[in-house]
């Protein structure tokens, strides 16, 4: 069960259990519409230590004063995160607001003032088609990565995934005007998916921003040991968790969803930061503003008489959030049964064909709205039957109808616990609401995944969910590792790095010292590929070519511009550039290069005996990108990727459906 055509070893008297029997067959191909498969178009991200001889300098030439300088920078960036994500969703929903009022102001002024139901009819529909179709062409025509909530996205990245162009400005752009465009039509989308996506595109941006205005001024040693995968998936969970906080007035919760959703690693001073980072961007974004469940709108009155009003326009020509203030907040006897019901089935229908849309929509207010609905009706069918036990408080049958429908799709317990306690600002309801999501998480999931981990499957992402495959002691590293391994010579020629590269497409390589050998472990052969000394990943080795920087000895002077070139290379390098064909002059052929100050010294490995999950285990937990398996001389004798690793979730699937083979690339 190899990745790659020259990496075969159907090795006789390997004692792989049924699970693994199931995986091994592996076509080239993935089925369409398939969620046995995982793709190969996605690259892991690198959240290891790097650390070379170079980064060993820099760390004792720089000192204590560094340090202290680069923490510093650091919680600017992310206070700079906070209020930018603030600043983005404040512009949406202002443009939102003004869109919205016109919308819903010419259609009262129509029926109220001018009687003309044709013209109200014309206005709305020109207030919704046109929206549509600029929101989807956006999408479409210039930025496809943008359509969806995103959270998928951002918990593929925070578990150590580069999705494509997820960071981009222009998918930042078009996802802001999608989603203005979605709640300007009044499609069943919210904003408060997108904006977690667009509070971890922020996060991405402005760090960046950062790295790039520090890296050529004297500030370039305080910057540089924040330039890696890790800092900016920090920095992206708490951008994240900022979009939550803003949206639903909810820091705790938001920084509980960015733990539970997404990030795989999580430690005290993470938890710190993502925290600050929710808690600046509440008040920033909420400044004289409603939160979600306050209590504000009105009921139309439309045609009705004086004194009367029209409970279906009291929906419809509200936005969402007026409407759920109002399911909220209402007494018993202002909606009933006939009117929420037709509300909740064609809202429902609606949210349906909007998340097929190319449009950049999220599920959590669609899910809040219909929920609240489903809330109230319950309401009133009690009160009927039992008047008096409701009192005078159908709300929180709203709030908890909310609760299990938004619980039983994105199967989020303790952060949404938090985020409806936060919002509601009343903690009676801690009880009933975990009781409610916990059940709702129950249920769903004794039938189907989460949406989120549905998509995240069907796109076929090597994701590594939290805990390893059962029953899975008796898989060793060695009966999954590819044990034909690409391996380069601490020291060697450029023309042969440069063919090395040139002819195979793998992301990293160990460095080793000396000749290759064989061994024989549990009566299996393996090559051994020399003495492990360390690892270097393809867009380093690029750097070092590319630049020259085999050509000057390494001494203090230039350490630190060397270091910043291969820090560079690792997270601007995309796809495309990375298999570029590398050309060197023939005299250049035979100069000899040392990997060894430019290699990561240190790491982590695997000896073949290891079990699946304890591998399993140290990638998840530490967000490696590679690990080198070795004999117990020493010696490399494979390596395992994520990709290695994540065609193990397919078992469950694969064995409940009886599957006989699964599609792993
Ligand atoms: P990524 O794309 O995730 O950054 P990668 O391109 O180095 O990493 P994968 O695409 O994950 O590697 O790996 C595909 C297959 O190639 C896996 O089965 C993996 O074990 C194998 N592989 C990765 N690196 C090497 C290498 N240096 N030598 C031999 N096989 C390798």
């Amino acid at each position: 069960m190899r990745g790659v055509g020259c990496m075969n070893n159907n090795r006789e008297g390997s004692s792989l259990s049924t699970i693994s029997n199931t995986l091994s067959a592996v076509k080239s191909k993935p089925r369409s519409h398939s969620i046995n498969y995982v793709s190969s178009d996605y690259e892991s991200l690198d959240y290891d230590h790097y650390e070379s001889e170079l980064t060993v300098r820099e760390e004792k030439l720089n000192g204590y004063k560094t340090v202290v300088a680069s923490n510093v920078i650091r919680w600017l960036i992310y206070f700079s995160i906070a209020i930018c994500t603030a600043a983005v969703g404040i512009f949406i929903d202002t443009v939102i607001e003004y869109f919205c009022n016109w919308k819903f102001q010419s259609i009262r002024n129509c029926i109220d003032v001018k009687h003309s139901t044709v013209e109200c009819l014309i206005i709305w529909i020109l207030f919704t088609v046109i929206p549509t179709i600029i929101g989807c062409c956006v999408v479409l025509f210039m930025e496809p990565s943008a359509a969806g909530s995103g959270i998928p996205f951002v918990i593929s990245y925070l578990n150590g995934i580069r999705i494509p162009r997820m960071t981009a400005v222009r998918c930042l752009l078009v996802k802001v005007i999608s989603v203005v465009c979605v709640c300007i039509a009044g499609l069943g989308g919210g904003k408060e998916g997108p904006l977690i996506h667009i509070g971890a595109m922020v996060g991405g941006s402005v760090v960046e921003a950062w790295w790039k205005g520090f890296r050529n001024g004297p500030g370039r040693k305080v910057i540089g040991p924040l330039q890696n995968d890790r800092e900016r998936r920090d920095m992206m969970a708490a951008g994240a968790a900022a979009g939550l906080s803003a949206a639903f007035g909810s820091p705790v919760g938001g920084t509980l969803m960015s733990l539970e959703e997404g990030t795989s690693f999580w430690s005290s001073s993470l938890m710190w930061k993502v925290f600050f980072c929710a808690a600046i961007a509440f008040p920033t974004y909420n400044a004289g503003k409603n939160v979600l469940f306050s209590n504000n709108t009105s009921l139309l009155q439309m045609y009705c008489p004086a004194g009367s009003y029209n409970e279906i326009s009291s929906f419809w020509l509200h936005t969402p959030e007026e409407s759920i203030r109002s399911l909220f907040h209402y007494p018993i006897e202002a909606y009933s049964v006939v009117p929420l019901l037709v509300y909740c089935v064609i809202y429902f229908i609606l949210t349906e064909l909007t998340v097929g849309l190319n449009m950049s929509a999220g599920l959590f207010l669609p899910s809040l709205l219909i929920g609240a609905a489903w809330g109230r009706i319950a309401s009133i069918v009690i009160h009927y039957y039992s008047p008096g036990t409701i009192g005078d408080d159908p709300g929180k049958y709203a709030l908890l109808g909310a609760a299990a429908q938004l619980g039983g799709i994105v199967r989020a317990t303790i952060s949404l616990t938090v985020v409806f306690i936060e919002a509601t600002g009343n903690v009676q309801f801690l009880l009933p609401l975990m009781i409610t999501l916990f059940t709702a998480k129950w249920t769903g999931d004794f039938f189907t995944d989460g949406i989120y981990e549905m998509q995240i499957k069907l796109s076929g992402v090597p994701l590594l969910v939290s805990e390893p495959p059962p029953l899975t002691s008796d898989i060793t590293t060695e009966d999954f590792m590819s044990d034909t391994v690409c391996a380069i010579p601490h020291i060697l020629m450029v023309g042969k790095l440069v063919d090395i590269l040139n002819t195979t497409k793998h992301n990293g390589f160990p460095v080793v010292a000396s000749k290759v050998c064989f061994c024989r472990t549990r009566n299996i052969e393996h090559k051994c590929y020399g003495l492990l000394k360390g690892f270097i990943l393809r867009s380093q080795l690029n750097a070092i070519l590319e630049h020259n920087l085999y050509l000057t000895p390494l001494h203090d002077e230039n350490y630190c511009i060397k270091l910043e070139l291969l820090r560079k290379s690792t997270y601007t390098c995309h796809n495309t550039q990375q298999f570029q064909r590398l050309k060197v002059d023939e005299d250049e052929r035979s100069i000899v290069i040392d990997l060894g100050p430019y290699m990561n010294s240190a790491p982590y490995i695997v000896r073949l005996e290891t079990s699946l999950s304890r591998t399993f285990r140290l990638f998840r937990t530490l967000g490696l990108r590679h690990i080198v398996v070795i004999n117990n001389t020493n010696e490399v004798v494979g390596i395992v990727t994520r990709k290695d690793l994540a065609k193990f979730r397919l078992w469950r699937k694969a064995a409940t459906m009886g599957l006989k083979e699964v599609n792993v690339y």
